[in-house]
């Protein structure tokens, strides 16, 4: 029998790869998983609550992972606020919490990592060299230390979510994986905790990211096929912001990820990067046939 983690007295914390694996021996079932790198919103949230709905037993991780982050990147000034997150976490009623140490994660001659291949050499995979493999390896380690049935990740970020279905698939790992449609705020600003960056200004003028989007999406609707004309109709919105500079948009098939060219005839995804000075905005939306 499952015996319930602590609920009056709030999560369980587990601080160690293997204090982990030893919680998780002492908790069999069905168990619901959700990795984040902390300064919890409602986008990690609305995961958490499908997790607690479709499984007996929820982790939540909280890992800023040293190996993601490119030189020059802000591993440093990330935003943390670990009390915050524990008091979300226990209102929300998860068993337990796994905040490891990046020392614990990665001790000294530390050399394994994951390469998912051609589909981490575009987009995000190109802008932040190394970025994939970081990810890719953190995310197997904590699969390996929680071993959940199930995994939570959001379609914000949808390269990665591709990125990690591939490793699943790849490596054989009895775990399925759980999309999650992006939570926004009422301006349609997608929710992420790198919004903190942002200016008052940069912050008022963030909502033109999803109205680039909208725009593609409002022509795809009306029929437009031609994947040039859809890029360039988000450009066209991203252009008329001069806080806003376009890095890349991606129309691409929705599953390798290839750009596509000419006409579209398959699912695809339209991804953007919108810089606000320093700060990137990503965002995306998926285009396919409607059937009625
Ligand atoms: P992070 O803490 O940014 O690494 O995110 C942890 C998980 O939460 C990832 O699976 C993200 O895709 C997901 N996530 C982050 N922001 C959102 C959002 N606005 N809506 C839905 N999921 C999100």
């Amino acid at each position: 029998m499952t015996t319930p983690a602590n609920p009056a007295s709030g999560p369980d914390i587990l601080t160690t790869p293997a204090a982990m694996q030893r919680w998780r021996r002492d908790h069999p079932g069905e168990l619901g998983f959700v990795p984040t790198m902390g300064y919890l919103h409602d986008g990690h949230l609305a995961l958490v609550r499908r997790a607690k709905a479709e499984n007996p037993l929820n982790v939540v991780s909280i890992f800023v992972n040293p190996t993601q982050f490119g030189p020059g990147e802000d591993y440093e000034r990330y935003p943390r606020d670990e009390q915050r997150d524990l008091s979300l976490l226990r209102s929300a009623g998860v068993d337990a919490v796994y905040l490891p140490s990046p020392a614990d994660m990665y001790p000294p001659g530390y050399q394994t990592y994951v390469t998912v291949e051609a589909l981490t050499r575009r987009l995000e995979g190109e802008a932040r060299p190394g970025h994939f493999r970081g990810v890719a390896t953190v995310v197997l380690k904590l699969f390996n230390a929680v071993s959940p049935t199930r995994a939570y990740f959001g379609r914000k970020d949808a390269q990665q979510l591709r990125v990690i279905r591939r490793m699943v698939r790849d490596l054989d790992l009895p775990i399925e994986i759980v999309p999650c449609d992006i939570v926004r705020e009422p301006d349609g600003l997608a929710m992420s905790s790198r919004n903190v960056y942002l200016s008052p200004a940069q912050r008022a003028a963030a909502p033109i990211v999803r109205r680039a989007l909208d725009t593609a999406a409002t022509a795809w609707a009306a029929g437009e096929r031609d994947a040039e004309a859809l890029r360039q109709a988000a450009r066209n919105v991203i252009s008329s912001e001069p806080l806003a500079q376009l890095e890349y948009v991606s129309l691409a098939d929705d599953e390798t990820l290839e750009e596509l060219e000419g006409t579209v005839d398959r699912p695809a995804l339209l991804s953007l990067v919108v810089r606000f000075g320093p700060t990137r905005l990503l965002d995306n939306i998926e285009l396919r046939e409607q059937h009625a």
